[in-house]
């Protein structure tokens, strides 16, 4: 029996099924379970596969089992390879290991050619010369069966035409050959499905070796069985596919029998998730790319700062049913803050810089501070923070007329600490020939070092960050918002591009971070206090001109 551990992935009806098929007398009694995730190579993947992948590795993490990674390449015209090696960097980003088992569905063409001879010297094939209008015209419909003169061709002219297809005597689309199961089937799947066509392109790894191609729910379950697959995980979309699996199963003598199970696929609010759709954002020049920081690509989330645990958490927390469902982009933000919050070095930074003068504090001395990197996990340790004279500070924590309620720096006089440091008090500020505020002052109280007051006094002002001039970096800074504006750009009848966020992008250059983030490289992750979680950007980014993301605020706008 093979041992169970429940500590990964929480039960799910998938796995309810697969404690029966693994029990004394179930159909996989004694053998171990074995996935596979077979991403199509013709786009970068998502958060939606991301989820398939999780249940896909995950499940057999959860059993001791195997899972393959297999590029589902049948399909001669888009495959690429900058996709194949994006795809197999995602899966191990997100903590996932295929070891020695990376397969290519082309690489079955010729098992699956055979078992189509197979099928047709068993009748149960034909060649079919039907258009593919006429096909469509004789498909009948809910009352009528569908019907072709071709099905009870003789077997031995079935051969000889299949044969001729391969060798490249016709041309696209002069003839298919078919499945014979059942033309009345009120499952169309069923209705004698073409399971091979003619198409004269080359493929990206088996050149022009062929002329002809599988179609999909022919050589998927051949994958499967190929590979021994006990369990062959996959989309809603496929249920009126599985009668269709099961019957090239049955009919054709593979090694195994795979069964198929399929769950609901993740939609996410906000966002887009088809490929097609991700690729004309990509070439459309709407997004700098598929690992813009805006993208729900696996690659963009990375690039965004997303870390692995998130994203399988976000996966875990969503469960695994059968039921269609639509998730808030803000529970995929709360499930980053929840981690970032417990493994980002807190540090300050200030993004709208107003310069600060500390009138009382003597020019050119300066100290240092000791602040803690994590307020609720000291192992984090501590680092040193720099102080002089000139600081800047945020400017909206300044104002001159500050208004009812305002608990920051305005010369009304009210006590603010700078955080970790010093109480101080406003005393006005420097305005420009224009009237625009360009310098804040305020005065230090030197018996408040650490922030707070020698005699005890309570200060009623709000805490605010601030870098040293002195030792403060700049950098570029960029923030993102959603990039459909429309909660379901997705939506049937909706045109997607219409549906984008004008405003999903904002770069701030010359924002001042304090010294510590001068040699910060990607995925590092901060927390910039009162301001959100950013990270270096892995592309952009360079000592001496830094580039961070804002990888979510710091407010939680997901209602559990
Ligand atoms: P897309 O529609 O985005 O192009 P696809 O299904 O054509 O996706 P594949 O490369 O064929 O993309 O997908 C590989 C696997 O990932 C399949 O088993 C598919 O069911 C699964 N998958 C794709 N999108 C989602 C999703 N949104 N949620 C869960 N699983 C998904
Ligand atoms: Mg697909």
């Amino acid at each position: 029996m093979v041992e169970k551990d429940n500590t990964i992935m929480t039960q799910n009806f998938i796995h309810d099924f697969i404690d029966e098929d693994i029990a004394e007398g179930g159909r996989y009694a004694g053998q171990r379970v074995h996935t596979r995730f077979p991403p199509e190579p013709n786009g970068y993947l998502h958060i939606g596969h991301a989820k398939a992948i999780y249940v896909d590795f995950g499940t057999a993490q959860k059993y001791h089992g195997l899972c393959n990674l297999r590029m589902d390449d049948t399909n001669p015209t888009k495959e690429d390879v900058e996709f194949v090696d994006a795809i197999q960097e995602d899966i191990k980003w997100l903590g996932y290991d295929w070891e020695d088992r990376f397969y290519y569905a082309s690489d079955y063409f010729e098992q699956m050619y055979q078992f189509a001879e197979e099928l047709i010297l068993a009748g149960k094939a034909y060649v079919c010369q039907l258009t593919p209008e006429q096909f469509k015209e004789m498909r009948g419909d809910v009352g009528t069966p569908a019907t072709s003169p071709y099905r009870d061709r003789p077997i031995e002219e079935s051969l000889d035409l299949f044969r001729r297809m391969r060798a490249g005597e016709f041309p696209n689309g002069a003839m298919t050959l078919r499945a014979k199961i059942d033309l009345a089937s009120g499952n169309f799947n069923m209705r004698d499905p073409a399971i091979y066509r003619i198409n004269h392109l080359p493929h990206h790894r088996t050149g022009s070796d062929w002329c002809i191609y599988p179609m999909y729910d022919y050589a998927h379950p051949i994958e499967d069985a190929l590979e021994g697959i006990t369990h062959s995980l996959c989309t809603l979309e496929f249920e009126d596919h599985r009668p269709l699996y099961d019957w090239v199963i049955d009919n054709i003598s593979c090694p195994a029998k795979p069964r198929q199970i399929e769950f609901a696929r993740l939609g996410i609010d906000h966002t887009v998730m088809s490929k097609r759709k991700l690729r004309a954002l990509v070439e459309g020049g709407y997004v700098s790319g598929w690992d813009d920081p805006r993208m729900p690509t696996i690659c963009g989330l990375r690039r965004r700062g997303y870390t692995p645990a998130s994203i399988r958490n976000f996966s875990e927390a969503n469960g695994v049913s059968k039921a269609a469902s639509t998730v808030e982009y803000s529970f995929l933000e709360h499930c980053l803050r929840t981690d970032l919050d417990n493994t980002a070095s807190r540090v300050m930074a200030v993004l709208h810089p107003i310069p600060l003068t500390i009138t009382n504090y003597p020019e050119g001395q300066s100290e240092t501070f000791q602040v803690e990197n994590h307020p609720k996990n000291p192992e984090m340790g501590v680092r040193t923070v720099t102080f002089s004279r000139h600081l800047f500070i945020e400017a909206d924590d300044f104002m001159e007329e500050p208004v009812k309620k305002y608990k920051r720096l305005s010369p009304n006089g009210l006590e603010c600490r700078l955080k970790g440091a010093y109480v101080i008090k406003c005393t006005g500020c420097v305005k420009d020939e224009a009237g625009n505020v360009i310098e804040v002052l305020a005065e230090y109280d030197p018996e408040s070092k650490g922030g707070d007051p020698a005699d005890g006094r309570k200060i009623k002002g709000a805490a605010i960050q601030w870098v040293d001039s002195a030792t403060a970096i700049n950098a570029e800074v960029r923030l993102y918002d959603n990039l459909f504006s429309d909660a379901a750009p997705d939506a049937a009848g909706k045109d997607f591009l219409e549906c984008l966020n004008p405003n999903s992008l904002e770069v701030l250059k010359d924002c001042k971070l304090e010294a510590s983030l001068a040699e910060a490289v990607a995925p590092a992750s901060f927390q910039f206090m009162r301001l959100g979680y950013f990270c270096v950007d892995n592309k952009d980014s360079k000592p001496g001109a830094m580039v961070f993301n804002r990888s979510v605020s710091l407010k939680d706008s997901f209602k559990k």
